[in-house]
């Protein structure tokens, strides 16, 4: 049998510069519900989930990955509901699950089915969980801005393994961690490989004028970005540099950058 799920969102009170308006946190389900991303260490947040789930039963606590601004409130809501916490189990993750959840394995209760996809490139430990045709995408898809990929535990080849990942189903929305629903998932999977390729690009042009340093790099293609996004960007442009050396078309000598030599 096809189950319906249904899936509500509750917006957290964290908005900034990285999390855009909040972290967005989902219930899935009628009755006995799973709540994916309880959000930021905030009583009110966690009342608001609580009474958004009054008369119902929380029986899992689904984390896409563990930064903080999805998985702080995790021992409050496990304190308040018992429910176990479901991720994926990586060795560098701050917060370990109670079950831990491989690529491919199917959840499910009464009123819900998920299947867990295992998409690491935003961070190592980083899940999507699809229901049907729709995908909760958390930060390794959003609508509003491309993913922030901080090295080491944020690898620009796995990132584009797992947009890979997606794009070979036919999905018809997006539910991500933060922003509005996607409406076109295959656009906006097109879109975020071609911005990646072009960086990537514009990285190689830039170097195959002369040597140059990772700040040097940002300096260039960032000039005009606003300051509180300037880490996010350097870190996005190392991912991108390491990415290079490993394939061996950039070498590194210190901090100096340059096309290897053919
Ligand atoms: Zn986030």
């Amino acid at each position: 049998m096809r189950i319906m799920t249904q899936i509500r969102c509750l917006l957290a009170p964290n908005p900034s510069a990285m999390t855009f308006r909040g972290t967005n946190t989902y219930i899935i389900g009628e009755g006995e519900v799973a709540v994916l991303d309880p959000g930021p260490d905030d009583p009110a947040h966690l009342a608001a989930i609580l009474e958004a789930t009054k008369g119902e039963r929380i029986t899992h606590i689904l984390l896409s990955h563990d930064h903080k601004d999805h998985s702080m409130l995790v021992p409050g809501l496990k304190a308040a509901t018992g429910a176990p916490l479901c991720g994926y189990d990586s060795p560098s993750s701050a917060i370990r699950p109670d079950i831990a959840l491989q690529d491919g394995q199917i959840l499910e209760s009464t009123s819900w089915q998920l299947e867990a996809i295992h998409t690491p490139g935003h961070s190592d430990d980083h899940l999507c969980f699809a229901a049907g045709n729709i995908c909760l995408t958390a930060d390794h898809v959003m609508g509003w801005a491309s993913t922030a990929i901080i090295p080491p535990r944020g690898r620009l080849r796995d990132y584009m393994e797992s947009l890979a990942k997606l794009e070979t189903r036919p999905w018809q929305r997006f539910l991500s961690g933060h922003g509005d629903p996607i409406e076109d998932p295959a656009k906006r999977l097109a879109t975020l490989r071609a911005h990646r390729q072009a960086r990537e690009a514009s990285i190689l042009r830039l170097l195959s004028q002369g040597p140059s340093t990772l700040d040097g790099i940002v300096n260039s293609l960032y000039a005009r970005i606003a300051p509180g996004l300037r880490p996010a960007a350097r870190h996005n442009v190392n991912a991108h540099v390491i990415a290079l050396c490993e394939t061996g078309q950039v070498q590194m000598q210190d901090d100096r950058l340059e096309m290897a030599q053919p």
